[in-house]
Parts: structure tokens; C-alpha cells; sequence
């Protein structure tokens, strides 16, 4: 199988124009924001739009695309009308997501601010329970968190409580943002089969749907969030060349979310299909 790879993509222009931007930057999968990642509504969904940018896909024969919700849903806030624009944003996402359906909606589990991490865990879980029902075809994903402030997700034991929680957790997945884990403390340079056994054993491989693959400008266990070009950071290109051809990790959608131009994510779409082993 080739590589599913691809980087976040303006949804300004619709859905279309979204698949032919990530064609131009040689992607076979990408990310985009459901509305201004700082928040706010969303644009109206334009049916024949959809319709285009789905034809287009399978014509290609391309496979899932990854959304992320705005920075600014928290679902574990200390204001109540935070959290109800959290419940509100979320659960308007997954209508809209069913526009293009079967395909995954990434969101930063939430920060706690200071209400402690139990209580956060169970605000994430109480939304997911309001907004998660039965027909969904979209796969929900919880992301991992470099753990920067009070940010829920800096754990895999975190990530699983909130599974736990979860009614219809088989709607739920995980989004490996790969600068999040190392900033976390998992040392995916020196000891990734032993990071990916330990996703393993605490949430399970089965749960893993997709890879933010980013390096970080900062160290091991830093809990800093400054994304690096691959190779530019201190996890390394060596790393990334085995983050992308390991078992486990392989046939997921990669999704760059590195500081880059177009011409920069090509650049780096280009270098890591070469490094990818078919
Ligand atoms: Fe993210
Ligand atoms: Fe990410
Ligand atoms: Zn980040």
C-alpha cells in the first residue's frame, strides 16, 4: 500500500478546491479545520461541493481525511459557557462531517484549568457522551497532548480513563501527534517499539487511527507544543524514517502540521514518500 500522507489545507475555498490543494502538494490524505481554528461558526456546507471534492477521492482511490475542531473547544473548561460553545461546536462538526462520511474529526481532549485532572476527564467524557449516538459514521479522535498547562491527553493512562468514560467508545479513536508524545516524555527516538507497546497495552493499536507527524523544537519531556520541519527538530529525520515505515504505524494517514509554505509541505511530502519503503 502507498503512503497516506498530506498536510493541513485552508477550508476557506470548500471542500473541492481543499482536494485539488492537496493533490498540487502530491498528498493523498490532509487536515483542515471544521471552522476558524480560534473558533467562531462555521460556513454553510455547499451539497455539489461535497459531491465534487467525493468523486474526486475515489477517482483517486485516496482513503480518509482527518478534521481538527478549533483550538478553542474546550470541553473541560472552568466556565460553563465554554464548555456549552465546546458542546455546541462539537456536535455541529459531526453533523457537518457526515457530509463526507466514515472519515475522522481530531480534537484536543481539553485543559482542566485548575479544576485537576479527574475533573477534567469527566467533563471530556460527559461531552463526548452528549454528542457521540448511534448512526454516526464518523470516527471521533482523541488527540495526545504535549501536556503544556493544565492540557488533559498528556498520557496514554489519561487518554484511556477518558475511553473508560465513554459509552460509545468504539466511536472513538487516537490522533499520535509525534512532537505532543516526545514533549510528553515518550521517547519515540530512542525507544519506539517500546512507546508503541505501551500505546498498546494501555489504550490499544486497534484505537490508533491516525499520526500528526511534526518534530519539536524542544526536548524530550519538555511539554513545551513548538512544532519543528521534520528533521529540524529534536526528534530527528532518523526517527521520522522509522515513524513512518514501523508496523503499527505505517498504513495510517500522516498529517504534517510542521511551519511550512506550500512549497515547504511539498518539499516534505516528497521526502518522506522517498523514505517510505513499498
Ligand atoms: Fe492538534
Ligand atoms: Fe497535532
Ligand atoms: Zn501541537
Amino acid at each position: 500500500m502507498s503512503m497516506k500522507i498530506g498536510s493541513h489545507i485552508s477550508s476557506a475555498k470548500g471542500y473541492e478546491a481543499m482536494g485539488k490543494q492537496a493533490l498540487k502538494l502530491g498528498a493523498s490524505t490532509f487536515a483542515f479545520f471544521t471552522r476558524n481554528p480560534r473558533g467562531g461558526s462555521a460556513k454553510a456546507i455547499v451539497q455539489e461541493d461535497v459531491e465534487g471534492f467525493l468523486a474526486l477521492w475515489r477517482e483517486k482511490g485516496y482513503g480518509k481525511i482527518v478534521a481538527h475542531a478549533p483550538y478553542t473547544l474546550n470541553a473541560c473548561s472552568d466556565k460553563a459557557e465554554v464548555r456549552r460553545f465546546a458542546r455546541e461546536a462539537f456536535a455541529e462538526d459531526l453533523k457537518r462531517m457526515e457530509y463526507t462520511p466514515g472519515n475522522y474529526y481530531n480534537f484536543h481532549p481539553g485543559s482542566h484549568v485548575g479544576q485537576g485532572t479527574e475533573e477534567g476527564i469527566r467533563l471530556i467524557a460527559e461531552l463526548l457522551n452528549e454528542c457521540l449516538y448511534d448512526e454516526l459514521t464518523t470516527t471521533v479522535l482523541l488527540e495526545t497532548m504535549a501536556g503544556k498547562g493544565s492540557e488533559i491527553g498528556r498520557s496514554f493512562e489519561e487518554l484511556r480513563a477518558i475511553l473508560d468514560k465513554v459509552v460509545l467508545s468504539e466511536k472513538v479513536g487516537v490522533c499520535l501527534d509525534t512532537c505532543h508524545v516526545w514533549d510528553g516524555g515518550y521517547d519515540i527516538v530512542n525507544d519506539l517499539d517500546g512507546v508503541l507497546e505501551k500505546f498498546d497495552r494501555i489504550i490499544g493499536l486497534g484505537r490508533l487511527k491516525a499520526v500528526h507527524i511534526n518534530d519539536s523544537m524542544n526536548g524530550l519531556g519538555s511539554h513545551k507544543d513548538r512544532h519543528a520541519r521534520i528533521g529540524e527538530g529534536q526528534i530527528g529525520w532518523e526517527a521520522f524514517v522509522r515513524i513512518i515505515n514501523h508496523p503499527a504505524l505505517r498504513d495510517l494517514p500522516f498529517i504534517l502540521e510542521t511551519p511550512n509554505d506550500d512549497a515547504g509541505w511539498t518539499k516534505e511530502i516528497a521526502m518522506l514518500r522517498r523514505a517510505y519503503r513499498d
